[in-house]
C-alpha cells in the first residue's frame, strides 16, 4: 500500500489535509468552555448535513456499529419485535446485533443487489393491526452490494399502513454523500460514523434522535450505560460528556461540516452523483455488471462490479495493493470472491476516480480478464468533461 495513493475502499475515506490538521490538537480540558466551542457547533454541524431540525442529536466515542446499538438500545424494550430487510452484510449485521439483544427479528431475505422491499414491508405492516412491529430497520445504503434503498418511498409506506412503528435508518455510508432528509423523510432515529461522509478517522458514532424516538427512550426497557442518551444529554448541558470525549475527532468533525455546508449539500450530492456516473460508465467499458440489479439502485457512495463465474474477485484486491499500492474494497459475505468495489465517497474529486479506474483496469488486465487498456478510463473521462463543460457553462 502506498500511503501517497487515495484510497478506494468505502470507507475510512481519504482525509482532507485540514481535516487531519483540526483532529491533531494539544490536550484541552473537556470539561472547560473551550469543549463548549467544539461540541456544539459539531452537533449543529451534523444537524445540518443530515436534515434534521427536530429530536436530538448525540455523538458517541464510536464507531458505526455503536450507533446501531444507540439506535436499538435507547429505544426498545427486551422482546420487542423489529421488522429488517437482509439484502447484504450491513443488513445483516444490525440483524444480528437486534437477535444478540433479545429481539424478535421479522427477516425479509432479499437477493444481494437488490433494495428493501417496500411493498413488501407495506403488506406485513398491514397485517400487524396489533401493532406488535415497535421498529422498522433500514439500512438506506448497502455498502456491501453498492444497492440504495427508497426510504422515502418506505415512510410513505409505513404512513399508508398507518403503522406507528420507530423508523431507524443506517445512513453510515449515505449521510454527507448522499441525499438524505432527516426531517423530510420523517426518520427516528438516524446512524452513521466519522469515516465515511464526514472524511474523519474512525472513532464517532453520529445519532440523530427524532422527538418521538425521544419519548420512546423514555419508557423502552433494554439496558444501556454508554450509549444512554439521558446521561449524553445531562453531559450536553454542562458543556461536557458523561465520559471522556473524543476531542480531536470532534474538532475534526466540526470542520467537517464546515468543509460540507460550504460547498453546499446539493454540491456535494451532484458530485458524488458525477464521480459514481463515471465509474459505472467505466465499468459498462470494462463489459462487467454492476452487483445492484436496477438503475434506480445504484449507489453513488459506493459500486460493488461482478467479476467472470469462477474468477476470484478479492485477487484484483489483493494485486492493486501489493502490485500498485492501491486499495479497493473486496467482497462481504454472501458476495465474497463474486465482486470488488470501488469506493468513492467522501474527500473524492474526477482525477482521483480516474487514477483508481486507471489502475483497476491495469490489475484486471495483468490478472488475465478481458479488458481493454484505458477503456474505462475513456469512458470516465467522457462523463467528467461533460460535468466540466456543464460547470463552466453555469459560471459563465
Ligand atoms: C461502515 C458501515 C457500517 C459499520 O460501521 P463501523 O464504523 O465499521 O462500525 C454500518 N453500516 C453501513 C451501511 C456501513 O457502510
Amino acid at each position: 500500500m502506498s500511503l501517497q495513493n487515495p484510497v478506494f475502499i468505502p470507507g475510512p475515506t481519504n482525509i482532507p489535509e485540514a481535516i487531519r490538521k483540526a483532529c491533531d490538537m494539544p490536550t484541552i480540558d473537556h470539561r472547560s468552555p473551550m469543549f463548549a466551542q467544539i461540541l456544539h457547533p459539531a452537533l449543529a454541524g451534523v444537524r445540518d448535513v443530515m436534515g434534521q431540525s427536530q429530536g436530538e442529536t448525540f455523538i458517541f466515542p464510536a464507531s458505526g456499529t455503536g450507533g446501531w446499538e444507540s439506535a436499538i438500545a435507547n429505544t426498545l424494550s427486551p422482546g420487542d419485535t423489529v421488522l429488517a430487510a437482509r439484502n447484504g452484510m450491513f443488513s445483516h449485521k444490525w440483524i444480528d446485533m437486534c437477535q444478540r439483544f433479545g429481539l424478535e427479528v421479522i427477516q425479509v431475505d432479499v437477493a444481494w443487489g437488490l433494495g428493501l422491499p417496500v411493498d413488501q414491508f407495506e403488506e406485513i405492516l398491514r397485517a400487524d393491526t396489533a401493532g406488535k412491529i415497535k421498529a422498522v430497520l433500514a439500512t438506506h445504503n448497502e455498502t456491501a452490494t453498492g444497492v440504495v434503498s427508497d426510504i422515502a418511498g418506505l415512510r410513505r409506506a409505513m404512513n399508508a399502513a398507518s403503522h406507528d412503528a420507530l423508523l431507524l435508518v443506517d445512513g453510515v455510508s449515505s449521510i454527507g454523500s448522499m441525499p438524505f432528509a432527516f426531517d423530510d423523510w420523517a426518520v427516528d432515529v438516524a446512524v452513521t460514523g466519522s469515516q465515511k461522509g464526514f472524511m474523519l478517522p474512525a472513532g464517532l458514532a453520529i445519532v440523530g434522535f427524532s422527538e418521538k424516538a425521544v419519548a420512546a427512550s423514555k419508557t423502552a426497557g433494554l439496558p444501556r450505560t454508554f450509549f444512554s442518551i439521558d446521561d449524553m444529554r445531562k453531559g450536553y448541558a454542562a458543556n461536557a460528556y458523561p465520559y471522556t470525549p473524543a476531542v480531536g475527532l470532534m474538532n475534526g468533525l466540526k470542520h467537517a461540516t464546515e468543509m460540507l455546508l460550504e460547498e453546499g449539500m446539493d454540491a456535494v450530492y451532484a458530485r458524488h452523483a458525477r464521480i459514481a456516473s463515471g465509474v459505472r460508465a467505466a465499468v459498462g467499458a470494462w463489459g462487467l455488471s454492476l452487483c445492484a440489479q436496477a438503475p434506480e439502485l445504484y449507489s453513488n457512495t459506493v459500486t460493488a462490479i461482478r467479476t467472470p463465474e469462477g474468477f476470484n474477485a478479492s485477487r484484483i484486491v489483493e494485486h492493486a495493493a501489493t502490485q500498485y499500492g492501491m486499495a479497493f474494497g473486496t467482497g462481504l459475505g454472501d458476495v465474497a470472491g463474486k465482486v470488488f468495489r470501488i469506493g468513492h465517497l467522501g474527500s473524492m474529486t474526477d482525477a482521483m476516480a480516474l487514477s483508481g479506474i486507471a489502475v483497476a483496469e491495469m490489475v484486471m488486465t495483468d490478472l488475465g480478464l478481458d479488458i481493454t487498456l484505458g477503456s474505462g478510463v475513456a469512458a470516465a473521462q467522457g462523463v467528467y468533461r461533460q460535468g466540466a463543460t456543464a460547470t463552466r457553462m453555469a459560471a459563465e
